[in-house]
């Protein structure tokens, strides 16, 4: 039977990246997903955004990593992944949003972020035709940016492969073995591999891996839908967060949206609906697209003459406080969690995939310590992200 240094379960926005940092490492690697090839779960259906802006220290850590691998790329090895540094603006229209925004950017500046509370004349400069009634200000990031999700994963695939990674598609993990609490192997449907240490990277599925070890995994997927549109010549370059819920009697309500415009100039918008959609269900609504392009058209009037080409739907693995879970148990020596990355899947993944591969390495500095205490598993996810 063939034994691997490390296996991971899932060839999506965690697992590759995170292959990649093993590899590189020098642990042979075996990557295996159900599917027929790397990025096809929730990583496609992500519309690319990536900030550094969180409330959580160890997330802010991993983001900014994240940042100098997306942003470094091209330079490093040659391809494009169209990563633009066009920042992040999260707009308040209440006081109380504006309240919570400023708190945040003070502790972000602490954490040495390059972040700033702007009034809603700097606004208007950044948002060009942006419609200001009741607008008070928003944040301003510019290091956050966006890359295409398929781009990048393909181009991280290829990496980690050149560094010794293989990868076994149309494959499912059905059993993880375990002798004396010490992970001893995985089982598939095809086959059988001894390792003693695996990845749980499964993003909206990782409770079916929790449940092959008798672990709970408090992971559960939540429905959001996206879009793009034709391209346009390129008129604003930072990601736009309304946190603004809205209250819509005929196509239903939704907490906030996002939206930004991509190297080739098409818009790609995402929605938060209210209440949530809990399941697997991937298959698109007829709400989604008239409430949030009513929404987008009246913060920005010029979208109106846009086309929209193309929606989708696809799945947030959540967590109780919006935040990731990651790292070993104290149950089962060599099984380490990779999960519930929220909407912050594509961001996380290549600052987390260096910090797994020093978790297996045993390679930990105290900021990697401090990181792994605050998204274990046995926390008591009682500290919510303000910015889910
Ligand atoms: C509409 C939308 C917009 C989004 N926008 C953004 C964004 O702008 N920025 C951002 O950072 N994030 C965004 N996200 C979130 C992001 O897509 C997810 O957080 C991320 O994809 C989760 O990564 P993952 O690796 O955990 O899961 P995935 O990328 O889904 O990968 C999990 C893989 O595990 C495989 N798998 C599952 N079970 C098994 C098994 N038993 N055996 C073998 N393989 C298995 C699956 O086939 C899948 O390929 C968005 C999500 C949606 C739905």
């Amino acid at each position: 039977m063939v034994e691997y240094d490390v296996i991971i379960v899932g060839a999506g926005s965690i697992g590759v990246p995170t292959a990649l940092a093993t590899a590189e490492s020098g642990l042979k690697t075996l990557v295996i997903d159900s599917l027929p090839s790397v990025a096809q779960g929730d990583n496609k259906h992500a519309i690319g955004g990536i900030r550094a802006t969180h409330s959580l220290k160890s997330k802010i850590w991993l983001c900014q990593r994240s940042i100098d691998i997306f942003a470094s790329w091209k330079e490093l090895y040659g391809d494009d992944i169209w990563w633009e540094q066009g920042g992040y603006c999260f707009l308040a229209f209440t006081t109380e949003h504006e309240q919570m925004l400023k708190t945040s950017v003070r502790q972000q500046k602490e954490y040495g972020l390059n972040i700033d509370y702007l009034d809603a004349e700097k606004i208007k400069e950044l948002v060009p035709g942006i419609n200001d009634d009741n607008l008070l200000g928003g944040t301003y990031s510019p290091e956050d940016g966006n890359s295409s999700p398929l781009l990048a994963l393909h181009a991280f695939y290829r990496k980690s492969k050149e560094f010794g990674a293989e990868y076994n598609f149309n494959e499912k993990v059905i059993a993880i073995t375990i002798q004396n609490k010490n992970v001893t192997g995985v089982k598939t449907n095809k086959a059988e591999y001894k390792t003693q240490t695996v990845i749980n990277a499964t993003g909206a599925h990782a409770i079916d891996i929790g449940n092959m070890i008798n672990i709970d995994l408090p992971v559960v997927p939540e429905s959001h839908e996206a879009g793009i549109t034709e391209p346009v010549k390129k008129f604003f370059s930072t990601m736009i967060i309304d946190i603004k819920p809205a209250i819509d009697k005929t196509f239903g309500n939704s907490k906030n949206y996002y939206f930004y415009q991509n190297k080739e100039g098409k818009i790609l918008f995402c929605l938060t609906p209210e209440p949530k959609i809990p399941g697997l269900n991937r298959f698109e609504t007829s709400s989604f697209l008239p409430q949030i392009t009513k929404r987008m058209v009246n913060l920005l009037p010029r979208l109106k003459n846009i086309k929209i080409r193309r929606t989708w739907r696809g799945l947030y693995p959540m967590t109780p406080d919006g935040n990731p879970i990651i790292g070993k148990i104290d149950d089962i020596d060599g099984y380490i969690n990779a999960v519930g990355m929220c909407g912050q899947g594509f961001m996380l993944g290549p600052g987390l995939g260096e910090l797994l591969s020093r978790v297996i390495i045993e390679k930990l500095s105290s900021k990697d310590l401090q990181m792994l205490g605050e998204l274990a598993y046995g926390r008591d996810y009682y500290k919510i992200e303000d910015l889910k």
